[in-house]
């Protein structure tokens, strides 16, 4: 059967399991018995450009030479499990394979990894320089791989093409290939959806501003729209994910990761500092027992190694159904700090059931900060809680939060404090540095300035009122807080570029 539509996943983000919001849509339309297509550019892409640099015979340096000879078998390791026991084998392959990245993106002046796109004279937060990108594609990196694929894709005549844009990493790429289809094949309708989509249509106050470009934006949840689109309007949003048509073996993952949502938005939608908070998205959730249902009947069809849950946070509801299920997968994903995670029972059911991993955000080491950011979280609770999560065996990627509205470099010292005194149960470490959402109730507050200057920027720059400005908070992560031997030992042992994607592997096959 012809295709109506073909979803594409643009370049650049992780290429480590098949991309979720794609296969949302793609499971939707398989219900209801619509012909699609699917295109991991991201995936294909990056392998296509990997492929390239090892046929050059172009003279390099040693250490692209060595990245070169070792390609295939650099690949081969992170698809298998024996490399997640060998971090310095694991850091060299991926440092290696980065690096022919890094390499393929000289000539076009951009800064290519594995987990971003930096275009030294585009930036993807100006819809001038995203209409630039998608008037002149074939300046793009990837533009020798996406023109023959889409070409040889749209031999098949379908009716729409549908973009999934979530990270500005992707952004001026969607544009390049955009541009290519629209100049090449104006027959076919394009719909851009996706989260930095859904974002960019909220500060832009909902017009189409890609109007001749794009056809249709899809904000939200994009199951019912695309169904109607199609001709088959139906409210309903709870399909099960479809992941039959990506290309599974391919990803840089040793066996298949199936990524799943349970709900969309956040249940605790208090945080000061999040964009779920500024832009007021809904939450809403799946009932647990469906949730188990559909994990259950995608376990038996794709055998996965590991199930990666996507929420912002998983409900306390939600992990009681989880740890009471026998799902016979591991498991991770984010969770909020909550006092069912000091119950050492819990903990052990949670492990019992598969939980591999926790993903939690602790933001601050000072409770005058957490407060003050909505966190709702106690550090006395958070204490008990890492305590226990290491007792019940159950790995702990914690995310800290630096130069907020709040803090100064006292309380980061006290962050420093907390993370160094709990360091024997913190696993994994993501350092961030605070970005004021341009929709916060604090962007009207504080004296701000536009951070990108760009019109589709999601951020604002803003004078911090204790002067903890961002390059003190940097030059503290950098020369302070990274130098601390406990905090540097977690940091070491944290996986470059695939952080969280790769973390569980290293905790499922840790040799004692
Ligand atoms: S718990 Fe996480 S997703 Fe929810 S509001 Fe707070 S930061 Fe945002």
């Amino acid at each position: 059967m012809k295709p109506k539509i073909i979803f594409i996943h643009p370049p650049v983000s992780k290429p480590a399991e098949p991309p979720a919001g794609v296969a949302k849509l793609a499971g939707s339309l398989t219900a209801k018995g619509i012909a699609y297509e699917v295109i991991d550019a991201n995936l294909e892409g990056m392998l296509f450009l990997l492929k390239s640099e090892t046929s050059k015979d172009k003279a390099a340096d040693r250490w692209t030479m060595r990245a070169r000879r070792h390609l295939e078998n650099n690949v081969s390791a992170l698809r298998a499990s024996g490399i997640y026991q060998n971090q310095s084998r694991y850091r060299r392959a991926v440092s290696d394979i980065n690096r022919l990245l890094g390499s393929a993106g000289k000539d076009y002046g951009v800064a290519l990894s594995l987990s971003d796109y930096h275009d030294r004279l585009l930036t993807p937060v100006k819809s001038h320089d995203l209409f630039s990108a998608a008037g002149n594609p074939e300046q793009n990196l990837f533009y020798h791989y996406f023109s023959a694929r889409l070409e040889n894709a749209l031999q098949e005549n379908p009716d729409f093409i549908g973009f999934s844009l979530n990270y500005l990493s992707q952004a001026l790429c969607t544009f390049a290939m955009i541009g290519f289809l629209k100049k090449n094949n104006p027959r076919q309708k394009i719909i851009l959806g996706g989260s930095l989509a859904t974002s960019w249509t909220k500060i832009t106050g909902g017009s189409n501003i890609f109007s001749g470009l794009v056809d249709e934006i899809v904000a939200g949840r994009g199951e019912e729209k695309l169904l109607e689109l199609l001709g088959k309007k139906d409210c309903s949003w709870n399909f099960a994910p479809a992941y039959g048509n990506f290309p599974l073996t391919d990803y840089l993952s040793p066996g298949l990761v199936l990524p799943y949502s349970t709900a969309h938005g956040c249940y605790w939608h208090s945080c000061s500092f999040c964009p779920e908070k500024a832009e007021d998205n809904p939450y809403l959730p799946q009932p647990a027992n469906q949730v188990l249902t559909q994990l259950q009947s995608l376990r038996d069809e794709l055998h996965p190694g590991l199930i990666h849950l996507l929420d912002n946070a998983l409900s306390p509801a939600l992990l009681r159904a989880l740890a009471d299920s026998s799902l016979g997968i591991p498991w991770y994903g984010f969770t909020r700090i909550t006092s069912h995670l000091t119950d050492e029972d819990f903990c052990r059911s949670l492990k019992k059931s598969g939980c591999v991993m926790l993903k939690l955000g602790i933001e601050s080491g000072d409770q005058k900060v957490l407060d003050k950011l909505h966190k709702g979280i106690e550090l006395t609770i958070v204490s008990r809680v890492l305590q226990t999560l290491k007792k019940a065996g159950i790995a702990t990627y914690v995310y800290l939060l630096f130069g907020t509205p709040p803090e100064d470099e006292e309380s980061a010292v006290k962050t420093l404090n907390f993370t160094v005194g709990h360091s024997d149960c913190i696993d994994f470490l993501n350092l961030a540095i605070f970005n004021l959402p341009v929709a916060s109730e604090e962007a009207k507050s504080l004296a701000t300035a536009d951070f990108y200057e760009g019109d589709l920027s999601l951020y604002k720059d803003f004078a911090h009122p204790a002067s903890w400005q961002r390059a003190d908070v940097r030059r503290f992560l950098e020369k302070t807080f990274k130098k601390h031997p406990a905090a540097a030992a977690i940091i070491e042992r944290t996986p470059p570029y695939f952080t969280s994607n790769h973390a569980p592997f290293f905790v499922l096959n840790k040799t004692c």
